[in-house]
């Protein structure tokens, strides 16, 4: 019977060494097939899982032998920390290891959307040569307002600032005199102050409870007219239906959009709308940052199972 459990596509170097030295259960679709996941927690001491499986309370009580739940990624909406808190299980997951490429895909969104780059790539792979109907705008001058000025929006910041954008920032923890806000010439400002300055709003915060939907209907109609929204946090946080309805009013000009409501959506969603981007929660997904992560938690895994104090701990 295996000895750790890994139900999503998670691989590596670091998963090979692992594989060497317990007995593995790999299977990237195991997440999807409730029984068979149940029959292998029946034995297992740890499970490695990215976002699509749901580790409750249930199926933690139903796995006498675990001792730890290790989350490839940064988020642990999936996994429910209180009940292995209860059970005495730890949590490891890799909070630092991607937030890099998820500022790189948000300032990528930025530079595409302030020049059409899909649009304008789209219609001359067309067959067109259509040069001034795509006249862009420029990042540099205009104000970037981030909404969570943790790990992500920090380094967003930093990188935004190298093209002259001016930084706003709306955080409900982080102390408007911690060292960084002045380092990155930051302005912390409120909710609705940030949503009416900002030209471009990026969304950096988890996902909680008073955070799900924190973009709705009068949030969209509080922004500035004409500025463009960035989701690469979570996909809860914004009500895709008031969303759309800004898209299609043309109040906002443009969004991007990396996570959704539903992973993945029902078909159709914003396909009909030339003013959305639309990736498949890709923000981690660079080659360094998956590395770094499967790298973080393999070894967090053996740590735990050998007895070793783990790294990356959730507390
Ligand atoms: P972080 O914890 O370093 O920063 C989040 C910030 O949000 C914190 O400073 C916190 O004080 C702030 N915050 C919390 N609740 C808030 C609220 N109600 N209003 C305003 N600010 C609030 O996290 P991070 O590493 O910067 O990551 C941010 C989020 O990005 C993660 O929680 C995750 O959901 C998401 N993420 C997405 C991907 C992806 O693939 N697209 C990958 C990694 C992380």
């Amino acid at each position: 019977m295996p000895d750790v459990i890994v139900t999503e596509n998670i691989s590596g170097p670091a998963m090979d060494s692992l594989q060497q030295e317990f007995q593995v259960l790999w299977d990237a679709m195991l997440w999807k097939d409730t029984d068979r996941l149940e029959a292998a927690l029946a034995e297992a001491r740890a499970i490695v899982v990215r976002n699509q499986t749901q580790v409750t309370e249930e199926l933690i009580t139903m796995s006498p032998n675990l001792r730890v739940i290790a989350r490839a990624g940064a988020g642990l909406d999936n996994v429910d920390t209180e009940a292995a808190a209860r059970r005495g299980v730890t949590v490891v997951y890799a909070p630092r290891e991607n937030s890099l490429a998820v500022a790189e895909l948000a300032l990528g969104f930025m530079l595409n959307l302030a020049r059409d780059i899909t649009a304008a790539h789209n219609d001359t792979k067309g067959g067109n040569w259509n040069r001034s109907q795509f006249v862009g705008s420029e990042l540099s001058g205009k104000t970037l307002g981030l909404v969570g000025f943790g790990r992500i929006g920090q380094m967003v910041a930093r990188r935004a600032k190298a093209f002259g954008m001016k930084i706003i920032a709306f955080d409900k923890f982080l102390p408007a005199d911690a060292p960084v806000v002045n380092e990155l010439e930051a302005a912390m400002v409120s909710f609705n102050e940030l949503l009416q300055t900002a030209d471009y709003v990026s969304c950096h915060v988890p996902l909680l409870e008073d955070t799900r939907h924190l973009f709705s209907v009068e949030q969209f109609n509080a922004m500035k007219e004409g500025a463009v929204f960035i989701n690469t946090s979570r996909g809860e946080v914004v009500d895709e239906d008031a969303l759309y309805d800004a898209l299609v009013a043309n109040s906002l000009r443009a969004a991007a959009i990396d996570v959704r409501e539903t992973e993945p959506p029902g078909p159709g969603r914003f396909d009909d709308l030339d003013n959305v981007l639309v990736t498949p929660h890709i923000g981690a997904f660079s080659i360094e940052a998956q590395q770094r992560v499967v790298t973080t938690v393999c070894n967090d895994v053996r740590a735990v199972l050998t007895g070793e104090d783990p790294v990356s701990v959730f507390v």
